[in-house]
């Protein structure tokens, strides 16, 4: 079996509609990643602070607000209403990812119970929870590094770091210790993003 087939068109309208589609791709080829990139840039920052300040019960709000707003700059760059769509489609799908990537990143970095002490779960493993020793931190996974701040400074801290990065690329971050010295740092592997904990 062939898994990559082409599709098949039924009607010569489809044939007609796709022949289309391609020469309008192939036309705005060299215009159109220029513009999705100003306009990636533009949104990432905007939504990376949009989503600092609301919760996620905003984020149908948001999203819709964004749509809006990226509907009217793309009216004035371009008038031509599929293409319009095509790259909202593309904005939207990178807005839906950020949220997912953020929302990722928070459910795997913080374990917040009610009552109990935030417990801070270990960056590097993102399977167990880190314990606060004397001067640093401990995890059953063997993860062990000095640090002054206490688990609600660190939590503060991972998250500030994550925030920056994400600004930038929608790649995770990676946290790591340094072997030798023994502090975390973390890095991207798409951009190139570094900084110690
Ligand atoms: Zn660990
Ligand atoms: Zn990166």
């Amino acid at each position: 079996m062939n898994s990559t087939q082409s599709p098949v068109y039924h009607t010569s309208v489809e044939q007609k509609r796709h022949a289309q589609d391609v020469a309008r791709r192939q036309r705005m080829g060299k215009q159109m990643p220029k513009l999705r990139e100003m306009l990636r840039e533009k949104y990432r920052k905007r939504i990376v602070e949009t989503r600092k300040k609301c919760t996620d019960s905003n984020r149908e709000i948001q999203l819709s607000e964004l749509r809006e707003i990226l509907r009217q700059e793309l009216t004035e760059l371009e008038h031509d209403l599929d293409l319009e769509q095509l790259i909202l489609d593309e904005l939207l799908s990178d807005v839906n990812e950020w949220y997912a990537l953020g929302e990722q990143n928070l459910e795997t970095l913080y374990v917040e119970p009610d009552d109990q002490p935030k417990e801070v779960l270990c960056p590097v493993c993102q399977m167990k929870p880190l314990q606060r020793q004397k001067k640093g931190y401990l995890c059953e996974c063997g993860v062990k590094f000095e640090h002054s701040a206490d688990m609600e400074q660190l939590q503060s801290l991972l998250h500030q770091q994550i925030v920056s990065h994400e600004v930038k690329c929608t790649q995770a971050l990676r946290f790591f210790i340094e072997p030798s010295s023994g502090h975390l740092y973390n890095m991207c592997g798409s951009c190139d993003y570094f900084s110690s904990v």
